[in-house]
């Protein structure tokens, strides 16, 4: 046996249990190994039923004496109760709710672990534990007998479909006892300056803790085999990022000149006095496009602090040097939005400017991807549509990809390869919180503007239910008497478009013949014609249209200073960044700005995150608190995220040990003990985490 062992060679693996392992990405004995149990119970320290406390934590095990589903006024709400007693005679109620299957599995006489929070029931006035978890304890049975299920600190796994906890614990327990001739992979120096165990110590604690270890140190994953887990996957992950990093330096890429020419032709172009983050900025980006290893760099700033001006300047420096400047956007309006921004800033310079959207039609195309190759068009603006293959360039040599997190890493590397190593800048103005900027953007280095352009009122944003949708109409209209303009957003959640269409749809229909009907509404949502669309976005840029109804089509680019009010109806229902971007479009004048949150019925979270948008207006802080509330996938949004698949590591709980394997790995990178350890290390990442981590250009 060795890691790589399929795990239906394993002990007390069979091809059902297999194909239920598999499901859960569970192929291999290192699977196996790595699948971390994600909280421990001390049954080696079991209380007897009669020494419970109400308010306490705890383990029995138990016996099931007699089970029942009572019903309320002959409604069955699958409740379901069971009492338990123990040696030492005390009674334990169990409740759970929704659970009527649970009549099949806790059958009286049946022997289990229970766990969970003892109550005092008032109902019943006994003791009783309310959704324990449980575990039923079978004396000897395939999956061993009591004593790994019992007295001693026990690991407790996710099931993985139908193999449970105490099977898993088996199948682990027997992999364990055999794991003492795997290698160690993680470099010695790194393990001894950070006192770490070796991996055959580590495995084994992970799952199967000495006795007398302190429980809380591991439910809180920080025992020294834990920890060792943890930064090893950190460890391998930032090394592959350090070693891209270093590779991208030794890479020969174009050294721009900054000539006097060029920066007479940037002052010629910007519109405005840029702020003094807006050129700290502008100097890093300079200095990078002229060094002669490809620029590979993150722009962040929040909504509204000025990221195109700063991408036109690059644009500049490439475009004067000869060279061609390309700008990816995410969404046809985004693109068309930069396309505007970008003809009208670098107007005074008469570049030709290509925009490529996946709307245009063939023949239009056509004439952009010729102006491209020939290299008559000097910048290209687009979607999607850019990275198709049969578009080429003459001489591109900037590459801008705005809201990056919704491209994949493929994607950056597909617009990078039109071009011959040219240098690369990606924008976003979600502002991403450090823990995942290191894991996902740990090979760009970052540039941030952290100021808003002056005159800037922070927008005052409030929180209404739906009963009180009569005060925002007055709200808006009292706005737009004043010469304002106002949004509607409505939610597009991604599973049903259709349905925000419909809502934005609806809401146009009541806010146009009934709310304001004195007042030009105007309607936009994604599945309308561009040319419907361009209609209706122009129309709300010349002021004509006053309040316009949307889906979230306007998240991101549209820059229409004359609008104060953003109303996002079913708030609940966004993101928190999300609802921030939206809260971008407006406050882009000199007049106050506001937001209003509608929402229904709220949840403890759900007002939390209300909360939160009320209180700060920080992109930064927001963006830490929508991770924090809605976990790293859900915060990304997509499955291609080119978020890393941890097995043990978390980077909301693990953001210390993160920032330490870093360390250890640039250290690792740059001060090898020798040019073979580094070699190893590099095929050792290749072959066992490169796919995980989708690090697609190591080595
Ligand atoms: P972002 O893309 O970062 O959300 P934009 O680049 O669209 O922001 O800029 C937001 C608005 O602020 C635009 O109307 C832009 O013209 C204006 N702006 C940007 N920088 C400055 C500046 N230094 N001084 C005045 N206005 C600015
Ligand atoms: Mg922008």
């Amino acid at each position: 046996m060795d890691l790589s062992t399929p795990v239906t060679y394993l002990k007390g693996v069979g091809p059902q249990r297999a194909v239920h392992l598999e499901a859960k990405g569970l192929r291999t004995a290192a699977d196996l190994l790595t699948y971390a149990p994600f909280r421990y119970e001390d049954r080696s320290n079991v209380k007897p039923i009669s020494e419970l406390a109400p308010g306490e934590m705890a383990t029995v095990l138990a016996e099931v004496r007699s089970v029942h589903l009572p019903r309320f006024r002959r409604r069955n709400v699958g409740l379901f109760e069971a009492f338990f007693t123990d040696s030492s005679g005390a009674r334990l109620m169990g409740k759970w709710f929704n659970a009527a299957y649970l009549k099949n599995v806790l059958e009286p006489g049946v022997r289990v672990a229970l766990y969970g929070k003892v109550e005092f029931d008032t109902y019943s006035h006994e003791l009783a534990m309310m959704h324990p978890e449980h575990e039923i304890l079978r004396g000897d049975d395939e999956d061993g007998d009591d004593s790994l299920h019992t007295g001693r600190i026990v690991p407790v796994y996710e099931a993985a479909g139908k193999v449970s906890t105490r099977a898993l614990r088996t199948i682990l327990r027997r992999l364990v006892d055999r794991i003492d001739v795997i290698e160690d992979a993680m470099p010695p120096h790194v393990l001894m300056r950070m006192k770490l165990p070796g991996i055959v110590d580590a495995l084994r604690d992970l799952h199967f803790p000495a006795p007398g270890t302190d429980l809380r140190l591991l439910n809180a994953f920080r025992t020294p085999a834990q920890f060792r887990m943890i930064f090893e996957e950190f460890f391998w992950l930032e090394t592959g990022m350090a070693l891209k990093r270093r590779q991208a330096q030794i890479e020969i890429g174009i050294a721009f000149q900054l000539t006097d020419r060029v920066r007479e032709q940037i002052l010629k172009m910007l519109p405005f006095k840029p702020t003094a983050a807006q050129k700290k900025v502008l100097k890093e980006i300079a200095l990078d496009m002229a060094s002669a290893s490809p620029m590979s760099r993150l722009l962040q700033g929040d909504v509204g602090s000025g990221k195109t001006i700063v991408a036109a300047q690059a644009a500049v420096i490439a475009v004067e040097n000869g060279y061609q400047a390309a700008m990816l956007a995410p969404t046809e309006i985004l693109a068309a939005q930069h396309h505007a921004n970008l003809s009208r800033v670098l107007a005074p310079l008469n570049y030709t400017i290509a925009p490529l959207f996946g709307s245009m039609s063939k023949k239009e195309k056509e004439v952009a991807k010729r102006a491209l190759a020939t290299g008559v068009a000097k910048v290209a603006v687009g979607t999607h549509a850019l990275l198709e293959e049969d578009v080429e360039f003459n001489r591109l040599g900037l590459a801008i990809i705005d809201e990056q997190h919704r491209f994949g890493v493929m994607q950056r590397k597909a617009i990078q390869q039109k071009g011959v190593t040219p240098d690369v800048l990606v924008m976003t103005a979600t502002p991403i919180p450090r823990t995942l900027a290191l894991t996902i953007y740990g090979d760009l280095a970052v540039s941030v503007i952290d100021e808003l352009p002056p005159g800037r009122k922070p927008i005052r944003t409030f929180h209404k239910t739906k009963l009180e949708l009569e005060l925002v109409y007055s709200f808006v209209l009292k706005q737009v008497k004043e010469g304002r303009q106002a949004y509607f957003v409505y939610p597009a959640i991604e599973e049903s478009e259709t349905l925000a269409v419909k809502a934005a749809q609806n809401a146009f229909e009541e806010l146009s013949k009934h709310v304001f009907p004195q007042l030009k509404v105007g309607l936009l949502h994604g599945k309308m014609k561009p040319a419907e669309k361009e209609a209706v976005m122009d129309g709300f840029k010349r002021g004509e249209v006053q309040v316009l109804v949307s889906t979230t089509v306007i998240e991101v680019g549209v820059d229409v200073p004359n609008a104060t009010v953003m109303v996002v109806e079913n708030a609940e229902r966004f993101g928190l960044a999300q609802i921030h971007q939206l809260r971008g479009r407006v406050g882009r004048g000199a007049e106050q700005s506001y937001c209003v949150l509608v929402t229904d019925k709220l949840s403890e979270t759900g007002r939390e995150r209300i909360r939160t948008l009320v209180d700060s207006t920080d992109g930064f802080y927001i963006s830490e608190m929508d991770l924090r509330l809605r976990g790293p996938g859900e915060f990304l949004g997509t499955k291609q995220s080119g978020l890393p698949a941890f097995r043990i590591g978390n980077i909301l709980r693990d953001q210390e040990i993160l920032e330490l394997a870093r360390s250890e790995a640039v250290n690792f990178v740059e001060a090898p003990p020798s040019e073979a350890n580094l070699e190893e290390a590099i095929r050792y990442i290749r072959e066992n985490w490169q796919w995980r981590y989708g690090l697609a250009l190591v080595g």
